[in-house]
Order: C-alpha cells, then structure tokens, then sequence
C-alpha cells in the first residue's frame, strides 16, 4: 500500500518571515492529517533552517529544491547534499523542468545528482515530463521513457525504495492548465509498467509516482482519485496555506 506524499515546492517564492508564517500555519493546519499522508515541504535553500525551525516536532519534512552531486568544493553558488545532510533535510528535488529547461540540467547530470543523494541516503523526487511540442507530437511516452532511463540510469531495485517519481507535464506547471486525470493517469500507468520492465513488479507497485502541474483545491480530488497518482507536487498552491491545507486534506480523503 503507498502512502501518499503531498508536497509543495516553493520555488524562489517567500521571504524569510513569510516562509516561517506558511510553515506554521501549515504545522497547525495538517497536523491530523500526517497521521495519514506524507507532507513535504522545498522551500527556497536561504529559508530551510528557520523553516526547518518553525516545523520542529511535527511530522511536516523539509527538502531541498535542488543540491549539486559532487562534495563540498569549488562551485560558486551550489548547494551540497552533504550541507542539506548537515541541517537535517533527508528529502532532494532533482529534474524539476526548471532545473531542466530553465537552467539546461540534462538527464546525465540529473543521473548524478540522483545517485549521489541516493548514495547519501536521501529520499530522491525525480521529476520528469513532456513539453507541449513533444505531447503535440505523440512523444510523451518516449520523452518519460528517455528521461526515466537517463535519471535512475546505474540505480539498483533496492535503491528505488528511496526514489519518488513526479509526473510533471510541462505545458502543465504553472499554466493554469492542469492535466486531465484521464491524461494524468495514463502518463502515470504508464510510468509504473515501465519500472515493472526496468526493475521489478514489486518495485513498480512499491514507489511513488505524484503528479505535479497546476494542482489546485478544485482539482486535487479527482486528479488523486485516480489508481497510479500517489500524491502531488505544487506548486503555486503550496504558496498559501488556504489553498496547500485543501490539498493535504483531499490527500487524507483519497488515501481513506
Ligand atoms: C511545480 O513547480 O512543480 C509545479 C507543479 O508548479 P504549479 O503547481 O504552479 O504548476
């Protein structure tokens, strides 16, 4: 049984005193429902200690929105997996369609970047999805196929029990325009067969696969109703506590 992760990535959103008010409204706010979902929360790298702070004894976990593979070292302006480890995140973003198309990450270095957090024992979210030229083009599945074997490329079966996989279309985040469920689910089905091919069906039936892209309080319900999606990645509803709260609650309702 997978237990579903709700999480909100916040990008480079919030100031220092505006994440703190967001990560205790969100303390007060879910703290029945992570009896029965995971929550987790990427806020910008700046405000992880005082957000890490302000959700001290609830079961709200803090992550990183991205972390360079290689050791502490010469690399102005990176963040190292071993100073995320340092402040106690256990959780890292890697492939966020920003860090790809935005920043031109390729699946190589996300591959580095997933096996060295694995190697170091975080939970590792990979981010993968289509844009619209390539769904346009009856390619979505290639793309997912080509991104899925690039990022876990040299990754074991026992690994993947720290891998959480986020089906982001592109054309989806921060569009408005929200996948159907009946698109969602079938990206989603169609990840899962393609890690019961890769790995195992174990392994398939095992891990996560959350679905990220103008998730909202109107739509979380249906969209987490349907059989592969195990969760969600927000983002600009994860800015509000009114708008991340309904979607942590649609996640108790799914998984009751
Ligand atoms: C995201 O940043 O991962 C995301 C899905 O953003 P939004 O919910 O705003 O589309």
């Amino acid at each position: 049984m997978r237990r579903y992760l709700i999480s909100g990535n916040w990008k480079m959103n919030t100031t220092r005193a505006t994440a703190v008010e967001l990560a205790k409204a969100l303390v007060s706010g879910a703290a029945a429902a992570t009896d029965q979902v995971d929550v987790l929360i990427f806020p910008p790298a700046p405000y992880l200690i005082p957000v890490q702070d302000a959700v001290a004894g609830s079961a709200i976990q803090v992550g990183g929105q991205n972390a360079y593979f290689a050791a502490p070292g010469a690399f102005t302006g990176e963040v190292a997996l071993d100073m995320l480890q340092d402040i106690g995140c256990e959780s890292v973003l890697v492939g966020h369609s920003e860090r790809r198309h935005v920043f031109g990450e390729t699946d190589e270095l996300i591959n580095q970047k997933v096996k060295a957090g694995l190697e170091k024992g975080f939970q590792v979210v990979l981010c993968v999805g289509e844009l619209i030229e390539e769904r346009q083009a009856q390619q979505t599945e290639a793309v997912l196929d080509r991104q899925m074997a690039g990022g876990l490329a040299g990754v074991s079966a026992e690994q993947m029990a720290s891998i959480v996989i986020a089906y982001e279309p592109v054309w989806a985040i921060g569009t408005g325009h929200t996948a159907s469920p009946e698109q969602a689910e079938s990206a989603h089905a169609h990840l899962r067969s393609w890690l019961t091919s890769h790995y195992n069906a174990q392994v398939a039936e095992a891990t996560r696969i959350l679905y990220g892209g103008s998730v909202k309080a109107s739509n979380a319900a249906e969209l987490l109703g349907q059989p592969n999606v195990d969760g969600a990645l927000v983002g600009g509803a994860s800015l509000k506590a009114a708008d991340f709260l309904p979607i942590i609650e649609a996640g108790v309702n799914a998984a009751g």
